[in-house]
């Protein structure tokens, strides 16, 4: 046995797993030489099977659990790695070999990227750019671990592959929403519940469940529109962390701005009434709901420089000013001070005032009327 070679099983586990979640199968298949690959609804695909002759696609894919099943000949079936061993006729250990080869963009975790594969050097270029970017954030304001992962940002090829998983929610309604919600959509009741959101707006925003993670989804776009990244929102109090962005994949916290494609559509509203920066997701909600379409979210309480570059630029645009409108806590008032010194010198910066009501600290606990009397 050679020792360079050995893993403790645990990090074997990790590694699997990270896998069989992260890497699409429908990539897999492709990669493999299954073809006529179609989306039949969000999420599921057929295609035609390889292992016999196929005219009417008989293998089913169901990408948000990963795995595939021929309904004809049930030789191609299961998750990424039974695929790459029926197909490549090999062992498990040569399936997974060929799976970290072939799909490192996917696999977060260094030791799922073996030494003597090294990327092309412009990738690794641009991967080590948004290494330095993201830990130069960090002298600013200390980012979880999980969020400062070097992240496989330089292949765009790969935009589109996060599919919008929101459908389950338009196919109910209303009634059964609040009053009977089947499993899979409650959690989405009761955080509509907990946050005053209506059904509209849990809509609008594209969230969904994911039993496996336990997480509300939030949908995180580019500002072409494209799905980059799904940002999972605890479902559980007691889980330790609130929000988890993810490592891997195409979504860059520096530089996307929540909801900024929509902003981008509403530059009028943005000349007559300023870009108004808040931290979270719900006071983004909250305030849309409220109508105030001129908002977005930094997802944190500091500007990163790409996330400036394109405030100042669509403020300078529609020749208007920023609201900035962070929580009303230490931390937010410490991102008050160092995003206005930062911003005041290129565009007009106001910030919005918080009433003298010791439960409202965010942007989300403000009523109708008390942002009607800040805003006007
Ligand atoms: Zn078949």
């Amino acid at each position: 046995m050679n020792p360079t070679k050995w893993k403790p099983k645990e990090e074997l586990m990790d590694e699997k797993n990270e896998m069989k979640k992260n890497i699409p199968i429908v990539e897999v298949l492709k990669s493999l030489g299954v073809s006529g690959i179609v989306e039949t609804s969000p999420g599921r695909f057929k295609a035609l099977c390889p292992l016999h002759e196929d005219h009417s696609p008989s293998l089913h894919i169901d990408a948000e659990k990963n795995v595939c099943n021929c309904v004809v000949c049930g030789k191609l079936k299961g998750d990424i790695f039974s695929v790459a061993m029926t197909l490549k006729k090999t062992g498990f250990g040569e399936a997974v070999k060929y799976l970290r080869k072939n799909f490192s963009a996917y696999i977060s975790s260094p030791s799922a990227s073996p030494a003597s594969s090294p990327k092309p050097p412009a990738i690794e270029q641009v991967a080590n750019h948004v290494r330095t970017e993201i830990s130069s954030l960090g002298v600013v304001s200390p980012v979880r671990k999980e969020e400062n992962a070097p992240l496989a940002a330089a292949q765009p090829k790969l935009y589109g592959a996060i599919k919008d998983r929101s459908s389950k929610i338009h196919k109910i309604p209303e009634e059964e929403f609040w009053n009977n919600p089947p499993p899979l959509i409650a959690p989405l009741r009761n955080l509509a519940r907990e946050k005053g959101l209506t059904f509209e707006t849990v809509k609008y925003f594209g969230l969904s469940y994911s039993q496996q993670e336990n997480r509300v989804q939030i949908p995180i776009y580019n500002d072409q529109g494209e799905i980059v990244g799904l940002v999972g929102r605890r479902n559980n109090p007691e889980d330790e962390i609130k929000y988890k962005f993810p490592q891997e994949r195409f979504l860059r916290k520096g530089l996307e701005i929540y909801w900024f494609h929509e902003a981008l559509k509403n530059q009028g509203l943005i000349k007559k009434h300023g870009l108004t920066l808040v931290e979270g997701f719900s006071d983004l909600w909250k305030l849309w709901q409220n109508g105030y379409k001129n908002t977005v979210a930094l997802m944190w309480n500091r500007t990163a420089p790409d996330q400036e570059r394109k405030i100042v630029e669509l403020v300078k645009e529609c020749k208007s000013w920023i609201n900035l409108f962070l929580d009303n806590n230490e931390a937010g008032r410490l991102g008050q001070v160092e995003i206005t010194e930062r911003l005041i010198t290129k565009i007009p910066v106001r910030v919005i005032p918080y009433p003298e009501d010791p439960q409202v600290t965010e942007p989300e606990h403000f009523s109708g009327a008390q942002l009607k009397a800040v805003f006007n």
